[in-house]
């Protein structure tokens, strides 16, 4: 399990954990100036994204000081993890209210909106987590075109889930002050901020999912579709078997692969079985 299950998660995964959404932690002012900063001041987090791509030419000892720091201050603040979509659903299963919203990086990286990201709280109609948002729309996303909060049924958005699972997308949870969870991303690697950090820079800004996938060499026909959406280039082919294989180091366990394969060749391991990505976070 990661650090997060253990600390908030009572030996359960952390993100399935209700009171991980609870409207009380709302009551924390520096958890609300954190949130309206973070959703009015879009310039602060491309600046951000500035400064990794300089971190990655300094010297080895200096990246590596930065990293851990970096990480340490992400744990604190706004830290995610890898979600496959069925767990998702569970979470879908406990909050009272989805909406969608724009996504902060497409904003910053393609300067457009793109509604890939969804606010869920314990309150009807958003909570107290709705309202926080919705005081911020002037500046909410530095004027991006909002058409108010986009409230969903659990039906819609799992269906939005899965639309988006079938663009390659991968899910993450994110937290607004831990353990306090708020977010849930669809992410990829050419826009998502917290996916450059993490893959892009060996900045980690995010968990892996509590999984790993493994391709059944028996059902597996060598199609090669699920390559062609893996984010994390932890799917190879051998030539000489005409299979797909997982590597389990560089897997993030998001699933999306399967989602790719007509066969149903490939299913999701919890990581604690397989040995050598058990403690591979
Ligand atoms: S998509 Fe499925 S059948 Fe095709 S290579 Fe991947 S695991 Fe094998
Ligand atoms: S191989 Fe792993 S990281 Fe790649 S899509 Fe499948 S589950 Fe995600």
């Amino acid at each position: 399990m990661c650090d997060f299950c253990v600390q908030h998660g009572e030996g359960k995964k952390w993100y399935l954990q209700a009171k991980n959404y609870g409207e009380d932690l709302l009551s924390d002012a520096s958890r609300r100036q954190f949130i309206r900063d973070f959703f009015s001041n879009p310039e602060e987090l491309a600046q951000a994204g500035r400064q990794l791509d300089r971190l990655s030419k300094a010297p080895a000892f200096v990246r590596s000081v930065m990293r851990a720091a970096i990480t340490r201050r992400m744990k604190k603040w706004h830290f995610g993890q890898v979600v496959p979509l069925e767990e998702v659903g569970e979470i879908f299963e406990f909050v009272n209210s989805i909406v969608r919203v724009p996504c902060i990086c497409r904003h910053i990286s393609l300067g457009q909106e793109a509604r890939y990201c969804y606010g869920v709280s314990m309150g009807p109609g958003g909570g107290r987590f709705g309202e926080l948002l919705r005081g911020l729309d002037d500046s909410f996303l530095a004027g991006a075109d909002l058409s108010g909060l986009e409230a969903l049924s659990t039906e819609q958005a799992l269906e939005n889930l899965g639309e988006h699972e079938k663009e390659g997308l991968c899910h993450t949870v994110w937290t607004f002050k831990a353990p306090f969870i708020a977010g849930i991303c669809n992410c990829d690697r050419s826009d998502c901020m917290a996916m450059k950090a993490t893959v892009t820079h060996d900045v980690p800004v995010m968990f892996r999912a509590e999984y790993v996938a493994e391709v059944s060499p028996d059902a597996c026909t060598g199609c090669r579709a699920c390559m062609r959406v893996c984010q994390f280039g932890a799917l190879a082919f051998s030539a000489t078997q005409r299979k797909a294989f997982v590597d389990p180091l560089a897997c993030y366990g998001c699933g999306v692969c399967r989602s790719a394969c007509t066969h149903d060749a490939i299913t999701l391991r919890p990581r604690a079985e397989v040995p050598l990505a058990a403690n591979r976070w």
